[in-house]
């Protein structure tokens, strides 16, 4: 038997359902903030992905799936959604309509990573991206809206977390401090750090394991490495947030897993469900990316969320309430007569707003019963030679357990009817008719 490969799943039928419920809320919230989707290749010219030699982020240097296509063209699959997005919003000239350009995107993303609950190697984000703006207030904005989306989708037990990576010069003089600071421990890092320290030392501030040591409780905090300007913009980011009202947490340890951040970092995570997957978004600003994918000097800022990790967040709280599955009209011909008109009427019941099934496996009558049973039938139309010399179908009320006979031509409007909720008068309209 052939089996999936690792670290990707199957959405089955049952599970598609609640995929689709969480898309549609999404949807409705991004037009809400004006987004509109895009959707662009999950593949991309690998250059679009490994743009700087010492970029330090795993996502882009361990877990990116490479390929040579057959005209020998590098090829990778994304790894995040944000850079595509990029490269087609400096391709189309979206910035030449646009003063702000809105883009959202769901879609699948592809990293080398080992699978574990909330972790796979084919998983899909949903995520947006704000472009050409470098305004704080916008920053706080994103997140608000982020926010709103977990509050919305009544996802209880989270904290909005951000932080401050400043501009360039903030970040080189702490990235400086941080080696300095470190090269003091530098017996008791992790194999993974020792290969940090000089490439990235900002990711040694994620280390799970290293950070649980005694070594770490001293060590110097971007805070105090902002330079005025950055200090001033992460403060109207946070003046904002508390006049929206969001709750949140600075984070100093918070520097995100891609490289392309600069100013305001977040992260939305999870007390329980998740264990330790618990991160179920995060984003930030961004001020060289469009540049560094060859565009006009604009920043922008951006989030992405694991839709597996909602929808494993959604289940754990029981949120997703599905309609009941059912089927409105069962058509069972008897006879090859029959089933030729069946096929007709079928057709226009299904193109009138039905939902029709049908036996194409010359089932007997009442392994026919069983499975209109099984699909939850609200209706059965029986149509045998009698009935259909006098142009009429028998028909079986599963609700109430009766059964008659109508004509043929009366069938869509009976059924029409029995499914058309009735007007129940309210208190004044009682009144009126009084
Ligand atoms: P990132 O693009 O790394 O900032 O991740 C944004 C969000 O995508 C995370 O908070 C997760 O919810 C989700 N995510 C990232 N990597 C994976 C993965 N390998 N499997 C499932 N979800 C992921």
């Amino acid at each position: 038997m052939y089996k999936l490969p690792k670290g990707t799943y199957d959405v089955l039928p049952e599970e598609i359902k609640k995929w689709q419920r969480l898309e549609n809320f999404l949807h409705r919230i991004m037009s809400l903030y004006n987004y509109d989707e895009i959707r662009t290749p999950i593949f991309e010219e690998s250059a679009v992905f490994h743009r700087n030699a010492d970029d330090s982020s795993d996502v882009v240097n361990k877990e990116t799936y490479d390929f040579i296509d057959r005209g020998k063209r590098s090829m990778t699959l994304r790894p995040e959604g944000t850079a595509g997005v990029i490269r087609s919003f400096i391709e189309n000239k979206m910035y030449a309509q646009n003063n702000l350009t809105r883009l959202y995107y769901i879609g699948p993303q592809f990293r080398y990573e080992n699978p574990q609950k909330g972790r796979f190697r084919q998983f899909s984000q949903f995520g947006f991206e704000a472009i050409g703006s470098q305004a704080p207030e916008l920053d706080a904005e994103v997140i608000s809206l982020t926010y709103n989306i977990i509050t919305r989708l009544q996802i209880p037990n989270t904290k909005v977390k951000v932080n401050s990576l400043g501009d360039k010069t903030s970040r080189d003089n702490y990235r400086e401090a941080l080696v300095s600071y470190f090269k003091g421990f530098i017996s008791r890092l992790c194999s993974d750090c020792l290969k940090r320290i000089e490439k990235n030392p900002l990711r040694l501030l994620d280390c799970k394991s290293c950070r649980k040591e005694d070594f770490f409780k001293d060590v110097p905090l971007i805070n105090d490495y902002l330079s005025t300007e950055a200090k001033q913009r992460f403060q109207t980011v946070l003046a904002n947030l508390d006049a929206i009202g969001i709750k949140y947490e600075v984070d100093n340890f918070l520097v995100r897993g891609l490289d392309y951040y600069a100013h305001t970092v977040f992260e939305i995570e999870t007390e329980e469900a998740l264990g330790s997957q618990n991160v179920l978004g995060g984003g930030g600003h961004y001020d060289r990316l469009v540049s560094d994918l060859k565009g006009p000097a604009l920043e922008g800022i951006g989030v992405a969320f694991g839709m597996e990790r909602l929808l494993l967040v959604m289940d754990h709280y029981k949120l997703i309430n599905l309609p009941e599955q059912f089927v409105h009209f069962y058509l069972l011909p008897l006879g090859e007569d029959a089933k030729k008109k069946a096929s007709e009427l079928l057709n226009t019941l299904r193109m009138g707003g039905l939902i029709c099934e049908t036996d194409y496996n010359n089932r007997s009558f009442k392994a026919n019963l069983n499975n209109a049973d099984k699909l939850n039938s609200r209706f059965i139309g029986i149509l045998g030679s009698d009935e259909l010399n006098n142009n009429e179908i028998t028909i079986k009320n599963q609700k109430t357990k009766t059964q008659e006979k109508i004509s043929l031509n009366a069938l869509y409007d009976y059924l029409k009817t029995a499914f058309t909720p009735q007007h129940s008068c309210n208190s004044s309209c009682r009144k009126e008719k009084e």
